[in-house]
């Protein structure tokens, strides 16, 4: 789903933060870079502060509008560092991770950043679903362009990897489920413990004229396992092989 994650950049004016966003994406496992109308195009400085990320650079996409950079896209979320005169449906960073999460299964969805020094104008907020808000400090929110990449990405990732540990819980304990099979009827528990008495008798391990409690006490220890019926038909199969080395010997 990370796949599906696009990171639009608006008319970004310095394209050293271009390179760090890409370098911040990466690191998070995300790759779709769209520029819109970029003042500067990525040169040099922009590739030296994308270091290991100059592929997320070098794929980035260029547009000439937000339109076209978000036309595809299933859900849209504004980022701001400030409140808007027109309230809108707003989102924490970390429920925008989520959503970004569940809706990026089942089309491409965008995060939208704004210019150094004036960020989104109101249009552009009002192309998206929500808007998200870093809650930083209220004395001085406005995080450096590639940082409020970074900080948003993160919670992105931290919901893709928690969506990932639970598909993956999900299916080991359907498989357990799967494997786990019925509990025995008394009657074949009975039938188990009839079997064990008799390939003991054979062994010799328990004399017929003197039993003694070795039977009860294997019933409290196989009655405390509780063997399921694969166990108990595995058991009977021990069973079978401890008759046939008992009878062999005793011929
Ligand atoms: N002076 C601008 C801030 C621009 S910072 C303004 O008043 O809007 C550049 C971009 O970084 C913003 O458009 C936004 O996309 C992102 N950004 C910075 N701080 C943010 C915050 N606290 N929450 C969400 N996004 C933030």
């Amino acid at each position: 789903m990370l796949e599906n994650v696009r990171i639009v950049l608006v008319n970004t004016s310095d394209c050293r933060n271009i390179g760090s966003a890409a370098r911040a994406m990466k690191t998070m496992g995300l790759k779709n870079l769209v520029l819109v109308d970029p003042i500067e195009l990525p040169n040099g400085q922009a590739q030296a502060l994308a270091a290991g990320a100059t592929d997320v650079l070098a794929n980035a996409k260029v547009v000439a509008t937000m339109e076209e950079a978000i036309t595809d896209c299933g859900l849209v979320v504004g980022t701001s560092a400030r409140s808007r005169t027109l309230p809108w449906p707003m989102l924490e960073p970390r429920s925008c991770g989520q959503k970004f999460v569940e809706e990026g299964q089942k089309y491409p969805v965008a995060l939208v950043f704004g210019r150094e020094s004036s960020g989104l104008t109101n249009e552009e907020l009002q192309l998206c679903h929500y808007h998200v808000a870093i809650p930083a400090n209220p004395e001085y929110s406005s995080l450096n362009l590639a940082m409020a990449v970074q900080t948003l990405s993160y919670e992105i990732r931290m919901n893709f990897l928690e969506a990932e540990q639970a598909q993956f819980e999900k299916k080991e304990s359907d498989v357990v489920a799967e494997e786990e099979s019925e509990y025995p009827l008394v009657e074949e528990t009975e039938r188990f413990y009839e079997h064990f008495e008799s390939a003991m008798k054979k062994t010799g391990f328990v004399q017929p004229k003197h039993p003694g409690m070795i039977m009860t006490k294997v019933r409290r220890l196989f009655n405390r396992a509780r063997p399921d019926g694969k166990e108990l038909k595995m058991l009977r199969g021990i069973l079978a092989s401890i008759d046939r080395t008992a009878e062999a010997r005793n011929k």
